[in-house]
């Protein structure tokens, strides 16, 4: 169980998914569960700030996740919203979603569940060390400053033909950040045993090269 946490814009997804095909390794995106049910309460109609029907709505929610670091896909109620939940309205809503703590205690026994007898697994999300594997013997919290994560953002949308507003994007990664890690429930931190890696000035490759480097010597001192 490999665990790795961190907001967003650290290149956590590709650099969890390459370390997990490396590895051969299965792959599990929570971000991914949060999102699947921020779209359910915006295809509803609910108000992301109304917790208890955010509540009912989450649980009412048929989520499949596959584990495979190729080609991750999430189905909701059977269908595949893969694309959808990159959106633009999901990514503006979830972080009001996934701070109800009934949410998180759903999806983390879900995460749970999904983990369990999967083999080799690395885990990606923001509380996954703290929350929801305390255990983990291996933690990693990975971390940039606002501007290299803005800027990261920023390419990947012209990239994806979306449009250039290093303004915005900057700005939608502090609020994202001050909304994490001022919630109640599981606000993003490192855990105490947890591996601080600043991704500031490292290439992706880079990045997960040393995360091979941490998994390697941590196998080794448990064995
Ligand atoms: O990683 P990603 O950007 O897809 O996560 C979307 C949102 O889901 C985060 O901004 C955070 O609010 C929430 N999240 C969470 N706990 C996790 C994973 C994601 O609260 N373990």
């Amino acid at each position: 169980m490999i665990a790795i946490d961190g907001p967003a814009g650290t290149g956590k997804s590709a650099v969890s998914r390459a370390l997990a095909r490396k590895l051969g390794a299965r792959f599990l995106d929570t971000g991914a569960m949060y999102r699947m049910v921020t779209l359910a309460v915006l295809r509803a109609g609910i108000d992301p700030a109304d917790a208890e029907a955010v509540t009912d709505c989450a649980s009412a929610a048929r989520l499949t996740v596959g584990y495979s670091p190729e080609a991750s896909s999430f189905h909701l109620g059977g269908e595949d919203v893969s694309a959808e939940i990159r959106g633009d309205d999901v990514t503006g809503a979830v972080s009001a979603v996934s701070a109800v703590p009934a949410v998180r205690e759903l999806l983390v026994d879900q995460q749970r569940a999904l983990a369990e007898g999967a083999g080799s697994i690395v885990v990606e999300g923001r509380d996954i060390g703290t929350a929801v594997f305390p255990d983990a013997p291996v933690k990693i919290f990975l971390t940039a400053s606002a501007e290299t994560r803005a800027r990261r953002r920023n390419d990947q949308n012209i990239a994806a033909g979306l449009a250039n507003d290093y303004g915005a994007v900057l700005a939608d990664v502090r609020r994202r950040d001050h909304l994490d890690s001022t919630r109640a429930a599981s606000p993003l931190r490192a855990a105490s045993d947890a591996i601080v890696v600043d991704t500031s000035d490292m290439t992706e490759a880079e990045v997960v090269a040393r995360l091979q480097e941490l998994v390697t010597q941590r196998s080794g001192a448990l064995r």
